[in-house]
């Protein structure tokens, strides 16, 4: 009976999936205190973990019966999936269900930042059209080379899009895909000397730190163009906002940042950054399917059936339900 193991939530959460979640486990709420702080005999209980954000090995070691993490969201660069492996901790995540959702966002942001849209509604909002008619662009979509950086899953879906508005598609990844013809470029640096529009959705994490450097701007060119919807660590910000500034690129449009949800005042004071918080995957049915996703990868686990969507450093771990 699932109602009987009880999952942890140790912060905000959907409140759908919250819902939805109660209906099929014990669930504990941790209201967003420290794991560690919650009560020994409510510790010594927890068997499952839900949750969108960070999860650090300290919240693993105070939760002695955990077996699965189930992460709530596609990026999982906030959960230590290697530490949990080696305790023998399965975590999930949430994949393909908000591709297409955040891949559409991609493209409303690339054509923001390009066109200006927002600048424009603002004018129109201000009452300033009766006096004149907004500024022509400097910038179009149209010719634009585009670059994608982690041509994945949201990566191909962008790709697809991309490609439907008439514009070429590159790509770098640590390897390249066989099975789509878009140019590979082994390094980005390299792929960034190739086009003038850069989109960022690779994974956050060590390896992809600041990839998106000083140098990798410089050479997208003054009509450069950088959109981000992957993580914000993957860019070097303090290097963003001086090519901004400077004009070493022309505009970027971001959903994501550094130290989410502080966004630098510098960028906010830039007219050619368009600016999201986070909302690539933000509509209810999405984030309800990712929700359910959890919930569903949970109740496989308890069940001791397959999983849905474990994260590759966990596949094969043993499931003492099983
Ligand atoms: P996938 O795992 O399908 O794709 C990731 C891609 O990145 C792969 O093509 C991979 O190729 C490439 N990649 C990984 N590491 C590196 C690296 N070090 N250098 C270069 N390329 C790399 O993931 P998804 O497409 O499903 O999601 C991608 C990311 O998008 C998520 O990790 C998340 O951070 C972000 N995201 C953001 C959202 C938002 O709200 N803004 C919503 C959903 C996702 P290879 O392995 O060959 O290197």
């Amino acid at each position: 009976d699932l109602k009987t193991i009880p999952i942890l939530v140790p912060g905000p959460l959907n409140p759908d999936t919250l819902a939805e979640l109660k209906e099929t486990f014990e669930v504990i709420e941790g209201h967003g205190a420290p794991v560690d702080g919650l009560p020994a005999e409510t510790r010594e209980r927890v068997r499952g973990v839900a949750l969108a954000g960070r999860f650090t090995p300290a919240d693993m070691e105070a939760l002695p019966k955990l077996e699965i993490v189930a992460h709530f969201g596609v990026g999982y660069d906030g959960v230590p999936a290697d530490e949990a492996a080696r305790r023998g901790i399965m975590v999930t995540n949430t994949p393909d269900v908000l591709t297409d959702e955040v891949a559409d966002t991609a493209l409303a942001l690339l054509l923001n930042t390009v066109r200006e849209f927002p600048l424009a509604e603002q004018h129109l909002r201000a009452g300033q059209w009766k006096e004149a008619a907004y500024p022509l662009t400097e910038r179009t979509l149209r010719g634009r080379r585009v670059g994608i950086l982690g041509l994945g899953r949201i990566g191909l879906a962008i790709a697809r899009r991309v490609e439907a508005f008439g514009l070429t598609v590159e790509y770098h990844n640590r390897s390249p895909r066989s099975d789509v013809a878009y140019s590979y470029h082994p390094t980005l640096l390299d792929l960034a000397k190739a086009v003038d529009t850069l989109i960022v959705v690779a994974p956050g994490g060590a390896e992809t730190k600041g990839a998106v450097n000083a140098e990798v701007l410089a050479a997208l060119g003054p009509d450069g163009v950088l959109v981000n919807v992957g993580r914000g660590t993957v860019v070097d910000e303090p290097a963003l906002i001086a090519a901004l500034r400077d004009g070493t690129i022309a505009a970027a449009g971001l959903d994501v940042f550094e130290r989410e949800p502080q966004v630098p005042a510098e960028l906010l004071a830039l007219p050619n950054a368009c600016l999201l918080p986070h909302v690539a995957s933000a509509s209810r049915a999405t984030r309800r399917a990712m929700g359910r996703l959890v919930i569903d990868n949970l109740a496989a686990w308890f069940a001791g059936e397959a999983l849905l969507s474990p994260v590759p450093e966990t596949i094969g771990i043993a499931n003492p339900n099983s």
